[in-house]
Parts: structure tokens; C-alpha cells; sequence
């Protein structure tokens, strides 16, 4: 089951307007007139659809609430230090970078990241040009490689204004960038995912690759951060 399917849907749609009906009968063992408690997450419509398909997969024995279960918590033990291995390597290692920006899915497989569904672009950050990553439609996101995207990933203001006015979002992320850089936004796809490889900083020469790992953050990867040796 992709999760990723879900998301699609849910990112999507959250923002469209639909008349719940509550007068089904329904499993969830709780009632929906009930008048809502703090801590009561309120579901929007294709949340309680994809509640509903979970429900109903179980109930028909196709997949287990186990294996549903093992899932969520495989997808929530991937975190952006498997790329930040990636991106250390690749500084370390021009035979390993060559080979990640050659085919990226290899690449990672070498430190048993599979991405079998998705194909894995690398793209390397130099002195005249920064990579950003955005996924326009939606949330695509290399999350079998960096684990879960961050929320403003998913926001709509992320996904319309980097693509327009990519220098200013970056600003307000904190990274300023000499005019004579071109900065290239790229535009994730259900089967296409991208990894910024970012620049490793002046000053970093005699670090370990263990040491550069630590540097390397989730938002260097995603291109909206530069790494940087004086926030360590
Ligand atoms: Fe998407």
C-alpha cells in the first residue's frame, strides 16, 4: 500500500469544501455530534476516507492492522540522516558522487536505501548554481530517503511562490545567495524525487566523514539551507 497514494489525496484536497453526511452507519465506535473535545483532531473528508479504506482492507483481510501498523512505523523511523550519509559520501568520495549523480537509486541502495518505485535524481549545488526542491501539486517527496516532509513543504504558499520567486523564499529561509547564481526549481512528480547534494563549506577540508554527516541537515537536502559550518 503507498502511503504516498494517501497523502496525494489528502495534501490535495484538504482545501476543498465537502458536506459531511453523518447519519451513516458507521464503525468507529465514537459519536460524531458529540460536542468536540481539546484534544479531538478534527478529520477532514479525505482523512475519514482514508480511515474508512484502512477499515474496510482489514475487515477484508487484504492487509492486517499489524502490517499497516509495522508500516507507519518503518515510514516514521526513516529521518534525514540516511541522506546526509548520502551527501557525505559523495563529498568524500568523487567515485561515490559520480555514481549519485550517474543514477541515484544505485547510489543509495549502496547503504541499503531502496526506493523501488521512485526514480532518484541528484542534483549537485556548485559555486554558479543552487537546486531547490518543491512538488507543486502536492507533497512528492524523497521520504523513503529523508523520512517525512516537513509542513512548510507541503504548504501552498511553499509550493506556488518558489516557483515564481524562488530568491525571495529563500531569503526568508535565511539563505541569501550571490546574484550571479542561478537558482533551478524543480518540480517533484509522483515517480520523480529529487536530492540536493549541497556545497560543502570552506573550512570543513579536514573534517571526518562522520564529522560532515552531522553538518548536513534535511533542509540543505531539500535546497532551501546551505550548509553551514558556523551554526555547528
Ligand atoms: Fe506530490
Amino acid at each position: 500500500m503507498s502511503t504516498h497514494g494517501q497523502d496525494h489525496h489528502k495534501d490535495h484536497h484538504d482545501d476543498h469544501h465537502h458536506d459531511h453526511h453523518h447519519d451513516h452507519d458507521h464503525h468507529h465506535g465514537h459519536d460524531h455530534h458529540a460536542p468536540p473535545q481539546p484534544d479531538d483532531k478534527v478529520h477532514s473528508y479525505h482523512q475519514m476516507l482514508g480511515i474508512a479504506v484502512k477499515e474496510l482492507l482489514i475487515e477484508k483481510g487484504i492487509v492486517t492492522a499489524e502490517e499497516v501498523r509495522r508500516m507507519v512505523e518503518r515510514r516514521d523511523s526513516i529521518t534525514p540522516a540516511n541522506g546526509a550519509k548520502v551527501v557525505a559520501r559523495a563529498w568524500t568520495d568523487p567515485a561515490y558522487r559520480d555514481r549519485l549523480l550517474k543514477d541515484a537509486n544505485k547510489a543509495v541502495a549502496e547503504f541499503g536505501i531502496e526506493m523501488p518505485t521512485t526514480h532518484l535524481v541528484a542534483l549537485e549545488n556548485t559555486e554558479k548554481l543552487h537546486n531547490v526542491v518543491v512538488c507543486t501539486l502536492c507533497s512528492c517527496y524523497p521520504r523513503d530517503l529523508l523520512g517525512l516532509p516537513p509542513s512548510w513543504y507541503k504548504s501552498k504558499a511553499y509550493r506556488s511562490r518558489v516557483v515564481v520567486e524562488p530568491r525571495a523564499v529563500l531569503t526568508e529561509f535565511g539563505t541569501s545567495l550571490p546574484d550571479d547564481v542561478e537558482v533551478r526549481v524543480h518540480d517533484s512528480t509522483a515517480d520523480m524525487r529529487y536530492l540536493v547534494v549541497p556545497r560543502r563549506p570552506a573550512g570543513a577540508e579536514g573534517m571526518s566523514e562522520e564529522q560532515l554527516t552531522a553538518l548536513i541537515t534535511r533542509d540543505t537536502m531539500i535546497g532551501v539551507a546551505q550548509v553551514d559550518l558556523s551554526r555547528q
